[in-house]
């Protein structure tokens, strides 16, 4: 049997997360409105009514550009797509065709097996979204609400070898996305939309083989799951000596099954000429330098960062920098701290990524701040808690907003660093252990554990162990 090798490219649509829409003051995030509630003329297209550029919209495309290390046109024109579609009051819908926002540029996928994927960008532009169409019955009902609403477009090219590529592709450009603030990037609710194109060609072979595309694919793992079948019929279907077609494939959510939607429009079907309402796009130096002034680090630049500063491994590194609002909470702990990183990142994955998942929240939403937790690594190093005392107090802490040393104070949680309580219960028990006792000073110090533990147990774990040990040694080399 011949060896296959696979050929995706993806085409994503991205939703902005503007207040208002690209054209129109119409509010952008109509999620959970009635239909239809959230449209005004422009963006239902009625007659004589003109486009406004919102400004957000290129300020949000800039930042994913610049994040792409795409080439931003100084000078980018809006074009008219058309297309009839009962979801698209206009008849058309306003892109950027040729000359859009930026081209060129990629994106670097770092996989679990150890290699890195760079993916191309061959195409970024801005455009409106169309409204919905959905089935009720033997109606078919319009929802207006989502026309207008800022989208970025972009477009890979066929450079991922495997669904999980495509899947990485899409959790590090969702991790992007919100690092940067631009979109929610939820899947779910169609902030992110994934189109993939996939062929496969025997493998050392640099042709491109009739394509397929599969569409309305609503999380990571369907993308991945729709695109596995995919392949496996492509590779039945040439081994059977049957031709592969230029099909438009939906997936099907329920049967986990793909089905054939259409054949595919040609680029020339659209029409594409340019937006008479609209003015070319001018990008001053002065506006894109304001845009690009607290471009943040990028995920994978800090976790290289973390951990060549901080000493992390890499797997606490990319778990601390899934998210913006984690790695700055990480950081600041670090700097308040001024331990080991490493045991601020025990905290962090152990503990609190748990207190997040349960609640919801996120890194900066808690009431155990930085500040907290760090004060919390310091009594711990200090003895003035043990470390259990130290993890107890994360759930405290987060419930109640107090202070960790006033939650200890009036909780009575402390270490007994007082010397004399420790050296009576100390004298004690070498006093009733001889055996022990005659076998340490034989030579067996390894035993000065055993008695710690004893004294540690008599005082119920409240005994600052350092000190412990301490007095037992004075006492035990007498
Ligand atoms: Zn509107
Ligand atoms: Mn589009």
């Amino acid at each position: 049997m011949t060896d296959y090798e696979v050929v995706i490219g993806l085409e994503t649509h991205i939703q902005l997360n503007t207040k208002t829409k690209i054209f129109c003051a119409c509010k952008a995030d109509s999620w959970d409105d009635e239909p239809n509630t959230n449209v005004c003329p422009v963006c239902t297209g009625l007659p004589g009514v003109l486009p406004v550029l919102n400004k957000a919209v290129v300020e949000k495309g800039v930042l994913l550009a610049k994040a792409m290390h795409s080439d931003i046109r100084m000078r980018s024109f809006f074009d008219r797509k058309n297309y009839f579609y009962p979801d698209l009051p206009k008849g058309y819908q306003i892109s950027q065709y040729d000359l859009s926002l930026a081209s060129g540029g990629y994106l670097d996928l770092p996989m679990p097996e150890g290699y890195t994927r760079r993916v191309t960008i061959t195409k970024l532009h801005m455009e409106e979204d169309a409204g919905k169409t959905k089935n009720a019955g033997n109606l078919r009902l319009i929802d207006f609400n989502r026309c207008g609403v800022p989208l970025v477009e972009m477009v890979t090219g066929p450079d991922l070898r495997s669904a999980n590529e495509a899947a990485q592709y899409l959790i590090r450009l969702r991790q992007l996305l919100r690092w940067l603030g631009i979109s929610e990037a939820d899947m779910e609710k169609g902030h992110l939309r994934c189109d993939a194109n996939v062929s496969i060609r025997p493998k050392g072979s640099d042709q491109l083989f009739t394509k397929t595309e599969i569409k309305n694919v609503n999380s990571i793992d369907n993308v991945k799951n729709a695109i596995e079948h995919e392949v496996e019929r492509q590779i039945r279907e040439v081994e059977a000596g049957n031709r592969v077609y230029a099909w438009t494939l939906d997936w099907d959510e329920e049967k986990n099954e793909l089905r054939k939607m259409r054949s595919k429009e040609t680029e020339a079907d659209y029409r594409y000429f340019r937006e008479p309402d609209l003015l070319p796009l001018d990008l001053t130096q002065a506006w894109l330098d304001k845009i690009l002034a607290d471009f943040p680090e990028l995920p994978l630049e800090r976790k290289a960062r973390f951990i060549f500063e901080y000493k992390l491994p890499e797997y606490d590194a990319d778990i601390l920098t899934g998210e913006r609002n984690l790695s700055d909470y990480f950081e600041s702990a670090v700097h308040l701290y001024a331990g080991d990183p490493k045991k601020v990142s025990n905290y962090l994955m152990n503990d609190i990524l748990r207190m997040l998942n349960e609640s919801g929240k996120t890194a900066d939403q808690l009431k155990l701040t930085p500040a907290f937790l760090a004060e919390i690594l310091k009594m711990v190093d200090a003895g003035q808690i043990n470390t259990s005392t130290g993890k107890s107090l994360l759930e405290k802490v987060e419930t109640s907003g107090k202070s960790p040393k006033s939650i200890v104070e009036s909780e009575g949680l402390g270490l007994v660093s007082d010397d004399s309580a420790i050296r009576t219960v100390a004298e004690k028990i070498v006093a009733a252990n001889p055996k022990e006792v005659e076998t340490f000073r034989a030579g067996k110090e390894t035993l000065i554990g055993w008695f710690t533990g004893q004294v540690m147990r008599e005082m119920r774990g409240k005994a600052d162990p350092k000190l412990a040990t301490q007095i037992l040694l004075e006492l035990l080399k007498k």
